[in-house]
């Protein structure tokens, strides 16, 4: 029997044109990607939600959401085997991994998106959403937390990031690589993720804010961020997790306020970690209380640390 699929549009590249005229890239108002049920229907049995038009820059973690309760109340009411959600590139990765947070049960959710747009000579769009499909359909995909699919390949929420503003082959997971391929005839998936983590949130009720750290700066920003009402602080630390001097009394001052900082690299391969014991290294921000998120890029660590102070978890186990 085929499987119930539900698919769910968000907005984005896939859902835009390109003015003949001027070139600019514009929402359309009807979503091209929108009724293609029957040509999906070889695949699975669709059904289908447009929850908004949004470009992805426009969607907030209240969308990312929406997004979710829409999946658990279809997954609950008409026990849908699968979730494809179509979304602006940009932000891609953050509305996978903040689902792949959220949503506990083992059924799979694909992200999916364009680089072209769908009138574009080349459009990726069509070809992404019935690949998207087509794994989700997949019994291989389950369990395997909520994935993304452009291009032929299959990435973990956890991993996948944006690596180039315009090419097709943009979503790339560094250091890890891709899970799996989509090819002709089959789906083939050669990993699988370690650990899923699941955190239970009924609102999105925190802030939490990610500055990058860069050679030269100072405490300012640090302490201007925990005089506003952010609950938590990512840095996006350099090298294996060090910053400037400088942020060291701001970084005190924001952890004696109870404000979490969690700290990052800014490479996008390698983890932060506990090694340089100078002032401003990993070793001693570590032991002032400063908490490492190992392996997770600084947008992604954001995220995290917005939905465990949401679910009121202990900071420091959720990124242990
Ligand atoms: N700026 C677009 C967006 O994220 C890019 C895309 O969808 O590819 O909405």
């Amino acid at each position: 029997m085929k499987k119930k699929i539900l698919l769910i549009h968000t907005g984005g590249t896939i859902s835009m044109q390109t003015q003949e005229d001027s070139g600019d890239v514009t929402t359309s108002e009807q979503n091209p990607v929108r009724f293609q049920s029957e040509r999906l229907s070889d695949f699975a049995d669709i059904r289908e939600e447009e929850i908004f038009n949004l470009p992805s820059p426009h969607i907030t973690p209240a969308e990312m959401f929406s997004i979710r309760q829409l999946i658990l109340s279809y997954r609950r009411t008409e026990k849908i085997d699968g979730a494809v959600v179509t979304h602006g590139t940009d932000t891609l990765e953050e509305t996978a991994y903040f689902l792949d947070l959220t949503i506990k049960e083992d059924f799979p959710v694909v992200l999916t998106g364009a680089m072209r747009t769908s009138n574009e000579i080349g459009s990726d769009g069509a070809y992404n959403l019935m690949a998207a499909v087509r794994v989700a359909a997949d019994d291989a995909a389950k369990g395997k937390g909520v994935l993304v699919v452009l291009n032929d390949e299959i990435h973990t929420a956890q991993n996948v990031t944006k690596t180039h503003s315009s090419n097709v082959s943009t979503f790339q997971s560094p250091q890890y690589g891709p899970i799996g391929i989509v090819t002709k005839r089959a789906i083939h998936f050669h990993h699988s993720p370690l650990k899923r983590e699941y955190f239970d949130i009924d609102s999105i009720g925190k802030k939490a804010l990610l500055l990058k750290v860069f050679a030269g700066m100072e405490g300012d920003i640090v302490d201007a961020a925990a005089s506003l009402d952010y609950d938590g602080i990512v840095l996006e630390g350099l090298g294996q997790g060090n910053v400037p001097p400088a942020l060291l009394p701001a970084i005190r001052r924001t952890m004696d306020k109870g404000i979490p900082v969690v700290l990052v690299s800014r490479c996008f391969n390698g983890i932060a970690q506990a090694v340089y014991a100078y002032p401003g290294g990993g070793r001693m921000l570590t032991d002032e209380g400063v908490i490492v998120a190992h392996g997770l890029s600084g947008q992604k660590a954001r995220l995290k640390l917005l939905i465990g102070l949401c679910n009121g978890s202990d900071i420091n186990r959720i990124f242990s």
